[in-house]
């Protein structure tokens, strides 16, 4: 009875806080591959299936073990490879995106991902993990290879995992903190997610931010700086069609510029306005009114 594992599943992860208490799951093999070598932490891939005692048995202890959870989340960066039907409880649920504060569909059982997400991870792994039963963990370097043998995990018990986590950390040196990487990482995003809302001033906030942030990983602020100049250059953009209404309707036009100066302050495109203002108080003296 599919449904039934199911449950038990969705018990054993109900109330708990969102961000705290549980395994963060990475949603893709792309992005986990990103944080680990960011990182230099271990990939530990979770092979469970519904319906089946053992890997219900392994959810329940293992991977609710306050260690197990705390040692995943700060020193590797954990992925489930589970394929999993609607009806097997895994009913989409609404969540705040921590990243994005946006809301958002997530699975019911592994809440911080969705079930195509899962779904997707596991079929990927099939091509190139080879799983003869289930549950099965995986150890493997940032990159996605093992990092010695086949990076089959022994046993499913907390100390095999430790066990396994610990030797791969061994070999991987000292590791960059999740709490660094996942500031860095959600400020990214969110400025990436106000900018293509057209919300500028919010994205230069948190994008200024991270820029500001020195333990950032450098390939952050370097994507921050990218899409700081992008938004420089929307910025940029919308002043020379402010100054394209300033023949027709100069009042308005200067509102407009008065508008982009304070929208795109701290980048250069403020500037752009501010000039763009004075020349226009110059074409048409006595009505420059307030800046
Ligand atoms: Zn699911």
């Amino acid at each position: 009875m599919p449904g039934r594992a199911a449950a038990l599943l969705l018990v054993a992860v109900a109330g708990i806080p969102f961000d705290e208490a549980q395994i963060l799951w990475a949603p893709s093999w792309e992005e986990a591959r990103k944080e680990a070598s960011t990182r230099r932490v271990p990939i530990l891939v979770a092979f469970l299936k519904d319906g089946e005692a053992g890997s219900v048995d392994v959810w329940d202890t293992t991977f609710q073990d306050p260690t197990i959870v705390a040692y995943l989340n700060e020193v590797a960066v954990p992925l489930p490879a589970h394929t999993a039907a609607a009806d097997a409880g895994h009913s989409p649920e609404s969540f705040v995106d921590p990243r994005t504060g946006k809301t958002t569909d997530r699975c019911s059982v592994y809440k911080v991902i969705t079930c195509p997400d899962h779904n997707s991870i596991h079929s990927e792994a099939l091509t190139f993990l080879r799983v003869k039963e289930t549950p099965k963990c995986f150890v493997l370097g940032p990159d996605g290879k093992p990092l010695s043998g086949t990076g089959e995990v022994k046993g499913t018990k907390p100390k095999d995992l430790l066990l396994a986590l610990r030797a791969a950390q061994r070999s991987l040196g000292k590791p960059l903190s999740r709490t660094i990487y996942r500031r860095a990482r959600d400020k990214l995003a969110r400025g990436r997610a106000h900018f293509e809302a057209e919300e500028f001033a919010p994205a230069i906030r948190a994008l200024q931010g991270l820029m500001k942030d020195r333990k950032a990983p450098d390939e952050f602020r370097k994507e921050s700086e990218q899409l700081l100049a992008e938004v420089n250059a929307a910025g940029i953009d919308r002043v020379v069609k402010a100054q394209s209404v300033l023949g027709e309707n100069p009042k308005e036009g200067r509102r407009l510029l008065r508008e982009l100066r304070a929208t795109f302050r701290g980048l250069e495109a403020a500037g752009v306005a501010k000039r763009a203002l004075i020349e226009a108080g110059k074409q048409h003296p006595g009505k420059g009114g307030k800046k």
